[in-house]
Formats: structure tokens, sequence, C-alpha cells
């Protein structure tokens, strides 16, 4: 109460949002934030990665209606309770040490320190001059990152070759700008808009058909008048040849090929499209016919860290753009996709729009780079903090360390599935992830994930692809289930491996009386 008077002493009009801000209460506040954090991450040990929810049960606990009157900084220990009530028991917890699904959501301190930082800043970096901190610590790390990735120069702005990249929400918005770009400078060339047509393989990402939805290419998934979904080699990697014959044949159809989009680490079983041949390939048509080529490598891309897996970007220096997503693999919390481009003007002009208010000279004189102009939002959050705090935090060599770690331990999973005779691998293990079927009929390796997950202890996932049979036969590949152990976990360790195996054993047992 006290301090809420002394404030109204200083300034009578003391605006209320600034309640709560006041020094001893504001680090009472972050220090309860700081003891709930601590509790939380620490019962990730022990706790179950999720719990059985009723849909509806959550927002249940919630009032019907807002409330009249706020509260107090001193009460900030109900919000917490309430985060402990309600909120934490509809979450599945993605930082848990056993959890193996989809592909990790990487976190760490000064990941946790990055958003808090930026929180607080709260500024708009839409343009170079409403921040010049945010815009220019982001280029830095674009090029901290294309030099630790191993890129190209092209993509470097420090290399001062026309490329550049700027940090995206998410490798679907990446898609979607690549896509803009792609089609503005088939437009600029003379082509008509109503003749585009994309290219990725069937395993790609649902983002590269939702990229074609929302830029009108495609009605609906299932609308392949514009988009062509290129067959897949016994290993799911996108066959080079048919690509090459569907982007000859609209070539000869009148159509223009405006976007080929290649998947380095698939989602479903971390395959990687042959990038090389298909930039070569590439390269042998006219310009006037080539397609952009955008690389989404959103998972495996963070792999490139270490020398020893630069194969996954393998041919990337025929690539026009690329994103690979440092918050599923590389410690940096959720959001931040990474996307370059090889000529940042083909990007710019096909998303810039400058409406009188925004005019101001550093911007008219080119000197800078207005990331507005680079994606769908207008205004942008400083994400390149985490970033910047993560890399310096661990190093290069930590970094190398962690991608490691996983590495390492997804090895134990695959010798695990080798020595169980009554499974099999699905695909190689690719990097941080194993994929592996019960063996006999597909439905045995369904139900396998089903009671893994439903004992809870640990979560791994499924897809279905199309996998030869044991024959090795081509003419007996059907689409199947398959278990999907993605090792990427901040904090996992081999304990949590040697529970992983555990709870798979068991299942197996109750599946295969
Ligand atoms: C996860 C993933 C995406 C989508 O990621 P978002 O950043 O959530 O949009 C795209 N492509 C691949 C290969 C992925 O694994």
């Amino acid at each position: 109460m006290s301090d809420k008077a002394t404030n109204a002493h200083k300034d009578e009009f003391a605006p209320p949002a600034l309640r709560g801000f006041e020094p001893a209460e504001f680090t009472k506040t972050i220090d309860s934030l700081t003891q709930w954090a601590m509790r939380y991450m620490d019962s990730l040990q022990d706790r179950d990665v999720s719990q059985a929810i009723e849909p509806g049960q959550i927002g249940a606990m919630l009032p019907d209606e807002p409330p009249r009157e706020g509260m107090e900084a001193q009460q900030w220990d109900q919000v917490i309770e309430d985060i402990e009530q309600i909120v934490e028991p509809g979450l599945m917890h993605w930082q848990s040490p056993r959890f193996f699904a989809y592909f990790p959501c990487s976190s760490s301190m000064p990941g946790v320190m990055g958003e808090f930082v930026a929180s607080v800043l709260n500024v708009n970096g839409m343009l170079w001059s409403t921040s010049p901190s945010v815009t220019e610590i982001e280029m830095k790390m674009m090029d901290w990152c294309a030099q630790m990735f191993g890129l190209p120069d092209v993509f470097r702005f420090d290399c001062d070759l026309g490329g550049g990249g700027c940090i995206q929400g998410t490798a679907s918005e990446a898609a979607v700008a690549a896509l803009v770009a792609a089609r503005k400078k088939k437009v600029k060339s003379g082509r008509d808009r109503s003749t585009m047509t994309v290219y990725t393989s069937t395993q790609a990402h649902s983002s590269i058909l939702k990229a074609a939805m929302i830029t009108g290419l495609a009605d609906d998934p299932e609308d392949q008048s514009r988009v062509r979904l290129i067959g897949v080699d016994k290993h799911l990697r996108m066959d080079a040849d048919a690509l090459m014959q569907a982007i000859r044949e609209d070539i000869a159809a009148g159509l223009t090929p405006c976007l080929v989009s290649t998947t380095q680490g698939t989602t479903s079983t971390g395959a990687f499209d042959p990038l090389k041949a298909i930039g070569e390939e590439l390269a042998k048509l006219p310009e006037a016919d080539r397609p952009w080529l955008h690389v989404d490598a959103a998972w495996a891309g963070a792999a490139a860290v270490c020398e020893e897996n630069r194969f996954v970007l393998d041919g990337v220096e025929a690539a026009d753009s690329l994103c690979i997503n440092p918050h599923k693999w590389l410690l940096t919390n959720f959001d931040c996709d990474l996307f370059w481009v090889r000529d940042r003007k083909a990007l710019t002009d096909s998303m810039s729009i400058t409406p009188a208010y925004l005019r101001n000279a550093e911007s008219e004189s080119g000197a800078v780079i207005d990331y507005r102009d680079w994606h769908v939002p207008l205004g942008r959050r400083m994400r390149a903090l985490k970033l910047w705090f993560v890399i310096r935090y661990f190093g290069i060599d930590g970094l190398k360390e962690h991608i490691r770690h996983h590495i390492e331990l997804a090895k134990v999973v695959e010798a695990f599935v080798h020595a169980e005779p009554r499974l099999s691998m699905a695909t190689d293990r690719s990097l941080g992830l194993v994929c592996f079927r019960v063996i006999g009929e597909s439905e045995l390796t369904e139900r396998l994930i089903e009671r893994v997950n439903d004992r809870r202890r640990v979560m791994i996932s499924h897809t279905v692809v199309p996998i030869m049979d044991e024959g090795n036969r081509p003419e007996s590949i059907f689409d199947r289930w398959v278990a999907r152990v993605a090792v990427g976990a901040s904090g996992v360790r081999r304990k949590d491996i040697d529970e992983l195996i555990v709870e798979i054993s068991a299942a197996l047992d109750e599946v295969i009386q």
C-alpha cells in the first residue's frame, strides 16, 4: 500500500500500467516466479510427461467472467498457485527429459533470459530506425549462425554478396516468405501469376502445402493443380529424376515452375532430399525457366554446427533460401526460425510497401535493413537476444557437445531396436531420430505407440510412411505405422533413455503376448 501511496504522491496521474513495477514489489514477484520455475523444472524429473485431460476440463477451472477489480502485486502467490493448479495439469511437458515425441522444443537458461530481457524491453523493431539494436544484433546473429553452420558466403551480410537473413517465427512463415519472393521474381520477369507451380516431395512438411494455400496456389491440401508432390525412393528421399521430369513437363505445358522446396531432415523420418543433385539439375535449365530453390532444414539444420554433420546441408550453395529452427534443436526458446536468402532484394521486392507514416531518411538512403520487408508481420520483437545469449553462453563448442550428446543417446535407442527381435528399424537412424516398427502387422506398431504413451512415463510419436516389406522387394512398399523417438529434450540423460527402453519393452510385452 505504502508504495502506491508514495507513487501517487510523486505523480498524481501515475499510470496504472506501472503498478507492480516498484522495485521492492517487482523483485519479490520475480523472486517467487524464479522459485516456481525451479520447482517446475525440478518436478519434471519425476512427473509423467502428460496427464489425461477431458476437453473443456482446464477452461472450466477459470471464472466465466473477467474480474471487475484487479489485484495487488502482493497477491501474486495466487497466480502462481493457479499456474500449478490450472496450467500445469493441462500441459504436455515438452521440457521433460523423457519427451521423445515430435521434434524437441529446445530450451535453456540463457534462452529463458533472452525472452525475459526481450519482454522487459518490449520494443518493436519493424524498421531499423524504430530500434537499431533490434536489426543490427539480429543481422550479426544471422551472420554468426551462417558461420556456425558452414553456410556459403552468399548468405552472409558481412560478405556483401546480396544475401542475408532474418529471424522468422517459424519455418512455416519462412516457407510463405520464400514462395512469395519466388513468385514475385517470376512475375517481374514477365510470367503470369496464374501459371505458377510448386514442387516438393510427398514427405515434405505440411507447411509447404500450407504456404501454397495461403498464396492462392492451392485451394486445399488435395488441390494438386499447381502443386506437384514428387515421389520418393526407398529411403524416402525426393526422386530427383521425377522432379526434373515434372518440371520439364510443366514448362512444355506453358506453366511456370516457381519454387522447389527440398527437405533436409524430413519430419516423419529425418530423410535428406538429394539437394546437391537437384541443385545441379536445376542449374542446367535456362535461367528464365529455373525455379527458386528453398531448403527446409527446420530440425536437422542445427546438427550442421558439428563438422561431421555438415552433410545435412550438402548442396546448399545452390539454394535461394534456407531455414533452420534453433527453437527445435539448438537450445533457443520458442520461437526462433533462421531464414536466409541469396538475394535479399528478391525477397523485399515481394513484401515492401511504404506508407507515408513509415518513411524515414535512413530507409530511403538504402543504408539500412528494414526487417518488416522480410516477412508477413509489420511489428517484430527482439528475438535475436535469446540467440545471442545462447551462443555466447554455450559457445560453438558447447552447442556441438549438445548435438553430439543427443546423437550418442539416439544410437543407444538404435542399438536396442537392433537387439530386440520383435522390432526393426523402419529407416536408418537420422541424427537424433530413431524410427522403428514392430515386426508383423502395421497395426501392432500403432498399438505399441498407444501403450507406451498411455503409460505416460515417456512420450513418443508416430508417423505413417511407405516402407518396404522385410523381403526388401520394391513391389512390397506399403504405408505403415512407424514409431518415432526424437532424442532432443534439453536435459535428457542416459538414464532417461534406459527408462524409455524399459517402457517400450513393457508395452511390447503387452502388444505381443
Ligand atoms: C517442424 C518442421 C517444420 C515446421 O516448423 P514450424 O517452425 O513450427 O513452422 C517445417 N519443416 C520441417 C522439416 C519440420 O520438421
